[in-house]
């Protein structure tokens, strides 16, 4: 299937694909709507098992991208890359040849950390193109994302209780985390410090025991974090993990996790209404990150602001979820039609101000 007639390209303005005949890299970068500012999202580097699952996944995250930074407040549109190799064959010559490529769309794209593409590979980048965010060194340095993103999806959390109990208190509340990684593993952190009570599971065994040691957290087998007794389930590790298999299992009253695509598909959004579960929508919850960031675009930082950004997330979920249920809708349905607005807003002042 070419590019143009992918069902996931609508809204998309570019789609630029690079192969270096020396490296090998074969990648693609996607730009969905650039009306709030350049296009802005991580690179992923993985073995996908041909090149359609690699623009399919490319398109749905740059435009989910969009969504994001636009909600997010960002004078960012949506991008995205994925660099179709194993991570293991993921080499110092293959990212500056990805620098390079970034580097000749003169600040039209800037990219940063994704999965299987970490803090190290960002500053071999950088040894390129300055368009770079997460950068760990340099002026701003506003390093790794983590802490902040599940700074974010901890505010979005307080945003959901108070919503669905009228308190946004953790104190007698039982959080199911899926995946103790470096969000996770934050966001166990940010809920037992706040008195709250957390059940943790992780593929990796040990992931998990560091979390029970640290922070006391229960451990269970990875496949029982769906039927865990709680107050939220909270997805850390993979996409498309609340499905029409899952949601029958869950307890919780509250999805809310910095896992991109936590939803299968649109079906399982309305799946989730009938069940009366209400959903943070991921993108909403997970933008700490890119806001943190945010200081590698400008040259300048400022912690407190940062901060204040990053909790602001409690407000706009409670915002989503508010409307939701005046208008018995999934939230997913309403944060894309929230971002939707802002992106049409912006076009109209611009063409206000062509006008004039
Ligand atoms: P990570 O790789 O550090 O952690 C993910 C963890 O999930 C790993 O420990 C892994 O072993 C575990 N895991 C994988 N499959 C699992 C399963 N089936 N059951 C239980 N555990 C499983 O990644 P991260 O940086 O913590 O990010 C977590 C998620 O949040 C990812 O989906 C990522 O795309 C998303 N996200 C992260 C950030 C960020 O700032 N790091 C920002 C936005 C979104």
């Amino acid at each position: 299937m070419g590019t143009f007639e992918h069902p996931e390209f609508a809204g998309h303005d570019r789609v630029i694909h690079i192969a270096d005949r020396v490296t090998g890299l074969r990648a693609i970068i996607a730009m969905h709507d650039r009306t709030l500012g350049p296009a802005v999202g991580g690179c992923r580097v993985f073995p996908y098992a041909n090149e359609g699952d690699a623009l399919s996944d490319v398109l749905r995250l740059s435009k989910g991208m969009t969504y994001k930074n636009a909600l997010a407040g960002l004078p960012f549109g949506g991008g995205k890359s994925v660099i179709i190799a194993d991570p293991s064959a993921k080499t110092p010559e293959l990212i500056r040849a990805f620098g390079q490529a970034v580097d000749e769309l003169a600040g039209q794209y800037w990219t940063g950390e994704d999965v299987n593409f970490g803090a190290e590979d960002v500053e071999i980048l950088a040894e390129r193109t300055p368009y770079v965010l997460g950068r760990t060194k340099g002026s701003t340095h506003t390093g790794d994302p983590s802490p902040f993103t599940a700074r974010g999806v901890f505010a979005g959390m307080k945003g959901a209780l108070e919503h669905v109990f009228g308190s946004d208190g953790l104190t007698g509340r039982r959080v199911a985390i899926q995946g103790a990684g470096h969000v996770g593993f934050n966001l166990a952190k940010l809920v037992t410090e706040a008195g709250g009570e957390v059940v943790i599971a992780d593929v990796r065994a040990e992931s998990a025991e560091q979390a029970s040691d640290e922070l006391g957290a229960s451990v269970v087998p990875p496949e029982a974090i769906y039927d865990q007794e709680c107050d939220v389930f909270a997805p850390c590790a993979m996409g498309a993990t609340v499905n029409e298999q899952t949601i029958p299992r869950l307890k919780a009253r509250i999805i809310c996790g910095a896992a991109n695509n936590q939803l299968s598909g649109p079906g399982a959004g309305q799946l989730l209404l009938e069940r009366g579960i209400t959903y943070a929508p991921d993108y909403v919850v997970n933008a700490g990150g890119i806001i943190n960031a945010f200081g590698d675009f400008t040259g300048s930082y400022d912690l407190n602001d940062v901060i204040a950004k990053i909790d602001a997330i409690a407000g706009t979920v409670g915002k989503i979820l508010d409307t939701a249920r005046t208008e018995r809708r999934p939230s997913h349905e309403i944060a894309d039609a929230m971002a939707e607005a802002i992106l049409a807003a912006a076009r109209n002042d611009r063409v206000t101000a062509a006008l004039r």
